[in-house]
């Protein structure tokens, strides 16, 4: 099983110091801030992922035309021999755009597009289809599905045509959309006869497991055996051994990294279980203290000492030298301050117990310390999420059998 990371342009600055707070006067982010694959001794995935959508809202004008003038891989940075087995992948990031009525980009835009970043693998357009029902069959879907579907198929047969035609320097990859099992299959079967040979699956990010195996397994009744299947978006680590059996050779999530500093509990990931990251927000940064401190309601000096002290004493607490409860007591102490009530302090006092950062082997671990746990700007927070990479790719290599052949790009 491959995993591809999808690229949100979420680096970190290598010259950041975690006990100064400040940066290296000579950083240029767009030359020095780091991918994951940068961080670790061994890239946390197989691949990654440029969605169109993600390069036209995430991506600033200047990093859009490097990627086009340079190409995927060596914006990426993965040009080196050391990288050179990680793929890049091509998609429209239908999700951004499922509310339109048609999608954005045509399939010439969108070829030229993953000619220019000299993708590995290019997923052809589609148009997502949001709703899933097991009982709906093929002709009685509402309009709007059955014209989704078309459309997505319309367009693949378009995609792979002019991709072979003009010998891209990509492996064309159809999508299949559908709204219930049979539709998925149809889908499946006609990209088939299209002559694509990897597909992916799609829309399938907020159904249920039960509904996503249903799926997959209505469409591995029209599978060729040389067919492969993509899920876009989807993890599920523990159904890994049933996505194989229905054709499952690679998917793509930004969940584990994400979790990070999107979840409110599952923060910090390890094998057994996650962690909650310890709140300790920069008074600058956080929109209800600020306005409490310009109202008069707090004084500025308190809470700073406050934020102070939690950082002091929890560096000391990671050294040994400091209690847990002095640690918990401060941190409930602040929170109370800036969340108006306290609500932490069991999670917080697992975290502080067991102590996961001192147990990783990974490397951001081993370089932050007790950093790594701490909620409190992109620096920290992203370097968690690069962590939490690195323990789902980790599992995800468990979970995969370790006589696996990488996937076959076709020429
Ligand atoms: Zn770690």
């Amino acid at each position: 099983m491959q995993y591809f990371f999808p690229d949100s342009q979420d680096l970190v600055d290598p010259s950041f110091d975690f006990v100064k707070e400040t940066r290296g006067i000579t950083r240029l982010r767009q030359r020095d801030d780091c991918y994951p694959h940068e961080m670790f001794a061994k890239p946390p995935y197989d691949g990654m992922l440029i969605s169109r959508a993600i390069v036209e809202e995430r991506y600033t004008l200047a990093q859009k035309h490097r990627l086009l003038r340079l190409g995927a891989r060596e914006f990426l940075r993965i040009n080196d021999k050391r990288l050179s087995h990680l793929k890049v992948m091509g998609d429209c990031g239908a999700f951004s755009y499922k509310d339109q009525d048609v999608p954005p980009f045509t399939v010439d835009d969108v070829i030229d597009f993953y000619e220019r970043c000299g993708f590995d693998l290019g997923i052809s357009v589609d148009h997502v289809i949001l709703a899933f029902d097991v009982t709906l069959d093929l002709k009685a879907a509402p309009k709007q599905m059955v014209d989704r579907q078309r459309l997505t198929l319309e367009y693949a047969r378009d995609f792979i045509r002019k991709t072979k035609k003009g010998h891209a320097c990509f492996q064309p990859v159809g999508v299949a959309q559908g709204w219930s099992p049979l539709s998925y299959a149809h889908s499946v079967k006609e990209l088939q006869k299209m002559g694509y040979t990897y597909i992916a699956i799609g829309g399938m990010v907020p159904m249920k497991t039960v509904d996503i195996l249903t799926a997959l397994s209505s469409i591995k009744t029209v599978l060729k055996p040389a067919t492969k299947l993509h899920l876009l978006g989807v993890t599920r680590c523990e159904n890994f051994a049933a996505f194989r059996e229905y054709g499952v050779v690679s998917f793509d999530s930004t969940s584990a990294f994400l979790q990070a500093f999107k979840s409110d509990r599952d923060n910090y990931h390890t094998d057994k279980q996650h962690y909650v990251a310890l709140r300790v927000p920069q008074i600058e940064g956080n929109a209800k203290l600020k306005g409490a401190i310009l109202s008069g309601k707090i004084r500025q000096e308190s809470a700073r000492k406050l934020e102070k002290d939690c950082l002091r004493l929890l560096s000391d607490f990671d050294q040994g030298s400091e209690s847990l409860s002095t640690v918990l007591d401060k941190l409930m102490e602040y929170e109370e301050l800036y969340a108006g009530r306290a609500t932490h302090q069991d999670s917080y006092r697992k975290v502080l117990e067991d102590k996961p950062w001192q147990a990783c082997p990974c490397d951001i671990c081993k370089a932050l310390g007790i950093h790594v746990v701490l909620f409190r700007g992109a620096e920290r927070n992203r370097r968690r999420g690069f962590h939490n990479l690195h323990v789902f790719y980790r599992k995800v290599r468990r979970l995969t059998s370790k006589n696996e052949k990488p996937i076959a790009i076709a020429p």
